[in-house]
């Protein structure tokens, strides 16, 4: 187990698009360890919803493959990382950009989604090798605020 983590699950699955909400709700309820609003808990259930129909419907566009999602809770720190070895992406920047999307039926929003609902968004990806998003968030601690 990583250093400082006091839960974690690894869930893998193949890429169909009835397991984006199984990955959903396992790291919605994971999330749910930690001190997180109901509304914090519905961006993390997009950002997941977002990075892993990106590995179905992007990464193994061509073929079926794996889908990895690892779930690591820390003290006050969720971190969630999914993972395909699906076709890559061959410009992280643009694909970043709002509205970018090499499918045109496409709204081209979800890394946008995934890094304005998280903390910190990081993707590591390589053509022809796969993609790796790394996505972290810790609970908001605003005094006075309604907790769930
Ligand atoms: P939307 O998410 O709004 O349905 P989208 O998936 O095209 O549209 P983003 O999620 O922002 O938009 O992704 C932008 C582009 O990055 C995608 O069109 C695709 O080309 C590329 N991309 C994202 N994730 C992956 C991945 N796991 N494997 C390969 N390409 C990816
Ligand atoms: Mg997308």
């Amino acid at each position: 187990m990583p250093d400082g983590v006091k839960n974690y699950v690894h869930l893998e699955f193949p890429s169909d698009p009835e397991n984006v909400g199984v990955a959903r709700v396992l790291v919605a309820s994971f999330a749910a360890q930690l001190d997180f609003t109901l509304e914090e808990i519905d961006e993390i259930r997009v950002a997941t919803s977002e990075a892993v129909s990106n590995a179905i419907i992007h990464g193994y566009v061509h073929s079926p493959g794996m889908v990895s999602v690892r779930v690591n809770l820390y003290e006050n720190l969720l971190e969630i990382i999914v993972e395909d070895q699906g076709v890559g992406i061959e410009d992280i920047a643009l694909a970043s950009q709002p509205s970018f999307s090499t499918d045109p039926e496409r709204m081209g929003l979800g890394l946008v989604f995934m890094d304005s609902f998280m903390d910190k968004l990081e993707i590591d990806s390589a053509p022809g090798r796969g993609t790796r998003v790394r996505m972290l968030k810790s609970p908001q601690q605003t005094a006075g605020r309604n907790r769930n």
